[in-house]
């Protein structure tokens, strides 16, 4: 099954986030557990723990259906030690949020060297930090997001997501998640049929398909290669509606929380109604 939905509000609490997403019919859903521009967070009561569970299996979302994301803050590849421990820390306590909630995926950017140190010394470092922190949580896999290599954040290239998987001591819980504007703005075509087979040929050959555990379906304002993140709606910017066709027609994504993050909110029902359309060969 195809699950498709939308990284949805969680104002007001987490176990407002399923009632957001099933008001948009949609299968599936991400979510921020706490405010994402903000180190410092209250812990979650216990009532909303108790409401989110029960939400979520009111409405038939599954641990497997739910992409939570994590702060925009954290840099698991910080160069300098202090902030790194401040990331490290934050990061474990999103974890720990998931696990709280009973989750299965925690969604975040793999980090930036800031022109500190090299890309290497980098990626190695990200990979220390989700060993560190795989190490002191259960049951959550770390599904790192490909990003579109803006500044000098790194994992725009598989190759780089390759290298922090190949570091992580326990592969059974580290997964990607490919966001296609980023993909696209990075330099991977997704245009048409061909494209995507290349484009996602290329994923298999370097990361695996068994790792890909989410995938974020937005089109992008910014040209190819431009290495700049700017989502829009599905078919209104530069890449166009072929990929998400693919996309929807290829089993290898069936299974997995597909999230828009596309930037008009009130046609999220309808992206989500085109997406299963193409499912059934519309
Ligand atoms: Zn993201
Ligand atoms: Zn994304």
């Amino acid at each position: 099954m195809y699950y498709v939905g939308a990284h949805v509000s969680a104002s007001g609490g987490v176990e407002n986030a399923p009632l957001n997403a099933a008001k948009l019919g949609a299968n599936a859903f991400a979510l921020f557990t706490k405010n994402q521009r903000r180190w410092e967070a209250k812990p979650l009561t216990r009532g909303s723990i108790t409401q989110f569970r029960n939400n979520c299996e009111r409405l038939g979302f599954k641990p497997e259906q739910i992409l939570p994301h994590d702060s925009y803050l954290i840099n698991l590849g910080h160069p300098e030690a202090e902030p790194l421990a401040k990331s490290r820390a934050a990061f474990i306590d999103e974890l720990q949020r998931c696990e709280q909630l009973g989750l299965c995926y925690l969604n975040f950017h793999p980090g930036s060297h800031l022109r500190k140190v090299g890309e290497e010394t980098c990626l190695n470092t990200i990979a220390e930090s989700i060993n560190l922190a795989l190490d002191q949580t259960e049951g959550i896999t770390a599904v790192i997001e490909n990003t579109a290599g803006q500044g000098s954040n790194l994992g725009c290239r598989f190759e780089q997501l390759a290298h922090i998987i190949d570091r992580v001591e326990d592969k059974s819980r580290v997964g990607v998640c490919l966001d296609t504007c980023h993909t696209f703005a990075s330099g991977y075509d997704l245009r048409d049929q061909d494209d995507c087979h290349n484009t996602f040929a290329a994923f298999e050959r370097l990361v695996g398909f068994e790792y890909l555990k989410g995938m974020h379906l937005n089109d992008s304002k910014a040209s190819f290669d431009s290495h700049k993140d700017r989502h829009h709606s599905l078919g209104m910017g530069e890449i166009g509606l072929e990929v998400f066709r693919f996309i929807m027609t290829d089993e290898r994504f069936k299974g997995i929380p597909l999230i828009l993050e596309t930037i008009d909110d009130t046609i999220w029902s309808e992206e989500i109604q085109m997406l299963r359309g193409f499912a059934r060969g519309e």
